[in-house]
């Protein structure tokens, strides 16, 4: 299949902002694509190259990709920075070069999709020596046959920021109207395995009997299931009729995966931190069973018995070096709350049989690793949730999860199964897309910063209000350092960065606002805390903050 022709459904994807316009020409993409390459052909659609929870890297940063598109079109990195700040953006900019570059080359060979896929993937597969120069050669190899229009895209997908204004929800509506399934089979699929490549060729070649064959395993991280806000602890145990209400953690999600001897943990973006957690292996290598599971809980950093401040964790979970180091001065504790797997898949059994599982299997290493905290509340002791509660945050936890007992796990939802409740208001998690730099001393600091919420249909980020306070000096360093790394575009004191930080906003309310692109705006808005346990992809989204609304209204 020719580049060309996905390059093409590219543009018509950014020429609309209707949902279903996107669904219907994607749905006809992926019914024209023959055998083996649809799985390429979707991930590509999604900007991507490989699943989002593979730990594959291509790493190649803008500086690199200029580089390469400086040797293509033979212009200065500068001349290229000129054209990205005009333009706004690397495909637009590569997009306008490459076309004066055009009207001087022949071209041989047109890109084809196999090639330009697996010449992206190779670049995750190198390492070591001279790999920045190998990086290069690969670049060049696919950009010097590159037509304009295919450098647009190419260069976004190599930066991995494609904006078409698709998200997973319209591919997967794509799927199933292209091959005629059940939109619900294929979410479903596509929660259990989180490959839409495979969820895409399944739907193909073997309709809704084989998306309903697929099922989670062990090695694949699961969309982890979400907790709603319980308006009170009474409330919630009246609805849920019986729950289990557990201590709630403030930690780090983990999945913990057993394929085959080997021990995989996966944060909730499903981001493979296996290396950074030695001792969590250990740990779960003797306190959980020698078979195959995935089995969830919460990792904590306890100081002196206490639980210490979510800060020390982030220390923790995604470091690369120092890490025995780390181990002793920042020691983790395991909460084990969930199993989904244990010989077989659990996700349609009752949280009461899970847990029941859980309990038999799991040999307790105190202060290790332990089953949470649980005390099962009827209607009629409703007090044992309140006291468990006020334990919780007298002992320096968050608060309680409530669950109903006799619901299945169902992967990726929020719903009304699994409620919280903590001590303090609700927060909302939301991507820095910009700031401004302060003034006179403060220069060098980023002090302002412009968060953005998710649009759930298309995934676009939309700007919701600037927070400025809550962070202390050295945690401002640190951030804006972070952000030079990521500057998409520099005007005065402003800047524009690639969307990658995540920040916990608290606020005392949210109001309609014209100043945002999401039409909502927070009033004193405070950093809690920096979410790096967040992709950009798991921020909150603009419904949640009209829903939000429209519950203070
Ligand atoms: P929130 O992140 O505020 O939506 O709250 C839900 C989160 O609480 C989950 O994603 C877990 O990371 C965390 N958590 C802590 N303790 C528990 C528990 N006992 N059961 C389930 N989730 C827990």
């Amino acid at each position: 299949m020719l580049y060309m022709d996905l390059a093409r459904v590219y543009k018509a994807l950014e020429s609309t902002t209707k949902r279903l316009e996107k669904t219907e020409i994607l749905a006809e993409l992926f019914r024209s694509v023959e055998g083996e390459l649809l799985p390429a052909v979707t991930i590509l659609m999604l900007g991507r190259v490989f699943p989002t929870w593979s730990s594959e890297e291509l790493g190649v940063g803008i500086k690199l990709l200029m580089k390469a598109i400086s040797t293509v079109v033979g212009v200065s990195v500068e001349e290229i920075e000129d054209e990205i700040r005009e333009q706004g953006d690397i495909g637009l900019a590569s997009e306008k070069l490459f076309s004066r570059k055009a009207q001087t080359t022949f071209f041989s060979k047109p890109l084809t999709v196999e090639l330009v896929y697996s010449k992206l993937r190779a670049l995750a597969s190198i390492s070591g020596e001279r790999a920045q120069s190998r990086k290069i050669d690969i670049l060049l190899e696919i950009l010097s046959q590159a037509k304009p229009l295919e450098a647009k895209y190419i260069t976004r997908t190599v930066l991995e920021e494609l904006r078409v204004g698709v998200a997973e929800g319209i591919i997967r509506d794509a799927i199933s109207g292209a091959f005629g399934v059940d939109p619900a089979l294929v979410e479903r699929a596509h929660m259990l395995t989180n490959d839409l490549g495979m969820v895409a060729l399944v739907a193909r070649d073997e309709g809704e009997e084989g998306l309903k064959k697929l099922n989670l395993e062990p090695g694949r991280p699961v969309k982890p299931m979400l907790a709603q806000l319980a308006d009170s602890i009474e409330s919630a145990v009246q609805e849920l009729g019986r729950a289990f209400c557990e201590t709630k953690y403030d930690g780090v999600r983990v999945q913990i995966h057993r394929k085959s001897g080997e021990i995989l943990i996966f944060t909730r973006r499903l981001e493979n931190i296996t290396l950074a957690v030695p001792d969590i292996v250990e740990m779960v290598e003797e306190a959980l069973p020698d078979t195959d599971y995935i089995f969830e809980g919460e990792i904590i950093v306890k100081i002196d018995g206490r639980p210490a401040s979510f800060q020390y964790i982030l220390q923790r979970v995604r470091r690369k070096y120092d890490i025995d180091r780390l181990k002793v001065e920042v020691p983790l504790s395991l909460y084990v709350f969930d199993v989904l797997y244990h010989e077989r898949p659990l996700i349609d059994e009752p949280l009461i049989k899970r847990r029941s599982i859980l309990e038999s299997v799991i040999s307790e290493i105190p202060g290790k690793v332990e089953a949470s905290h649980m005390v099962d509340v009827g209607p009629d002791n409703v007090e044992d949730a309140v006291n468990l509660f006020n334990e919780s945050i007298r002992e320096g936890h968050e608060g309680i999860m409530i669950k109903d007992v006799m619901a299945p796990y169902i992967p990726g939802i929020r719903g009304k199964k699994m409620l919280k409740f903590k001590a303090e208001p609700e927060t909302l998690d939301l991507v820095v897309v910009g700031g401004t730099y302060g003034r006179g001393k403060r220069a060098h600091l980023v002090g302002s910063y412009l968060l953005a919420a998710r649009d759930e249909d298309t995934g676009e980020l939309m700007t919701v209000a600037h927070v400025a306070t809550g962070l202390d000096d050295q945690t401002l360093q640190e951030l804006s350092d972070r952000m030079e790394e990521l500057i998409i575009e520099r005007k005065g004191r402003k800047l524009w960065v690639k969307p990658e930080i995540v920040l916990e906003v608290a606020y005392s309310e949210i109001v309609k606002s014209p100043e945002y692109e999401s039409g909502y705006s927070l009033r004193f808005p405070v950093v809690k805390r920096i979410r790096d346990d967040l992709s950009p992809e798991d921020v909150d989204t603009v419904s949640r903050i009209r829903s939000i609304f429209g519950e203070s209204e």
